[in-house]
């Protein structure tokens, strides 16, 4: 059975008037509901303490484990508002089974995952009026995340953990319209080696993407592609987003899963890409194949896909001593097609064949 997270209240909520303004215009990741949820892990009592309360800092010690060797894992996830006023969460057992997975890879201790959906879940109840009301696709964007927080400077895995989750309303991510992207394809740097933490969602993989994705904005790209670690030169994928390619015969193909993250967009976009007649291939990738389908008009469409932004359309790519364009530098007709079958689902507009959305209040 699934723990509760028993809710306190915070006595200083933000003013309805506020509230209302920052939903006006939530942008990404700026501004946070007045809640949280929490429980703590020690190795001798397990996961207790499990609580919803008012949003408020930790308070840590400066030799906490996750400040200095970054045993650190989270997770991303929408609430979505239907026209009649309930509020639903997207395939959210797919993230309660990825953190799990993450939790294993960086030694930390594993959460149910009936635990980390009712955290996830009692968040949502608490900060109800935080729901934004889609009149463009605004959600409740969802941050759960686990850290050691144990004061110990050896190298082991902490004996203490918390576990949080905290929500942000978001806006729509292209706010003009859907705007394609460029990609720089690095050659300095690799996300993920075979072994290595790729297809953890943790942290520590972020920090050493952040030299990369300034190396994009150097060179006027928005956003970093990575290939293998191998130097096979295959696709793996843009550091938040995984990559899509669709070609003139209706095909669409994406990397193969193992040093990448596992998204819960890209499984999506794999049913319904096979249900709009579209055939599906999980398989590697090089950037040379990519860069002559893209010239002799094979490959017809590129697209990122995340929670985040759902689906980006990718229009070029640069890397070292080339550029090219895909299709006619515009976002495609099938990209835009896939985006808005994924968005009718979650806002309910759809019918929902595969009972993806959870229903919270
Ligand atoms: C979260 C994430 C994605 C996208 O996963 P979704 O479950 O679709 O949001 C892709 N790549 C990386 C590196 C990620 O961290």
């Amino acid at each position: 059975m699934a723990s509760d997270y028993p809710l306190t209240p915070t006595t200083s909520p933000t003013p309805a008037a506020e509230r209302e303004r920052i939903l006006a215009a939530p942008g990404f990741g700026r501004y946070f509901t007045d809640h949280m949820s929490t429980a703590t892990w020690s190795a001798d009592l397990g996961w207790h303490g499990h609580r919803v309360g008012p949003l408020e800092p930790f308070s840590l010690h400066p030799s906490a484990a996750v400040l200095h060797y970054a045993q650190e894992i989270f997770e991303g996830l929408k609430a979505y508002r239907h026209a009649d006023g309930s509020v639903w969460l997207f395939r959210p057992e797919q993230n309660a089974a990825r953190f799990a997975r993450s939790a294993r890879r960086m030694a930390l201790p594993r959460l149910p995952e009936e635990d980390f959906l009712a955290g996830v879940e009692a968040l949502v109840r608490a900060d109800e009026p935080w729901v934004p009301v889609p009149g463009n696709e605004e959600s409740l964007y969802l941050r759960p995340f686990m850290f050691a927080s144990e004061a110990f400077l050896g190298v082991r895995p902490a004996t203490q953990i918390v576990f949080s989750v905290i929500a942000s309303p978001a806006g729509p991510y292209f706010t003009s319209g859907l705007t394609g992207v460029t990609l720089w394809v690095t050659s300095t740097y690799s996300r993920a080696a075979r072994g290595g933490t790729g297809a953890a969602k943790c942290g520590g993989n972020y920090a050493g993407g952040l030299a990369a994705q300034l190396e994009a904005e150097e060179h006027g790209c928005d956003q970093v592609l990575y290939l293998d670690s191998a130097g096979e030169g295959n696709l793996e994928e843009s550091g938040t987003m995984n990559l899509c390619l669709i070609t003139a015969d209706g095909r669409l193909i994406t990397p193969p899963l193992g040093t990448i993250l596992e998204g819960v967009t890209r499984d999506t976009l794999l049913t319904l890409a096979a249900e709009a007649g579209l055939t599906c291939q999980e398989r590697p990738i090089t950037i040379e194949e990519l860069r002559e389908g893209a010239a002799d008009g094979t490959v017809t469409e590129v697209f990122a896909a995340g929670t985040a932004a759902v689906v980006t359309p990718v229009v070029g790519f640069k890397g070292d001593g080339y550029a090219f364009t895909v299709g006619d530098g515009e976002p495609g007709r099938r990209t835009a097609a896939l985006r808005t079958r994924v968005l009718d689902i979650q806002y309910g507009r759809a019918e929902d064949p595969h009972g993806w959305l959870r229903r919270v209040l």
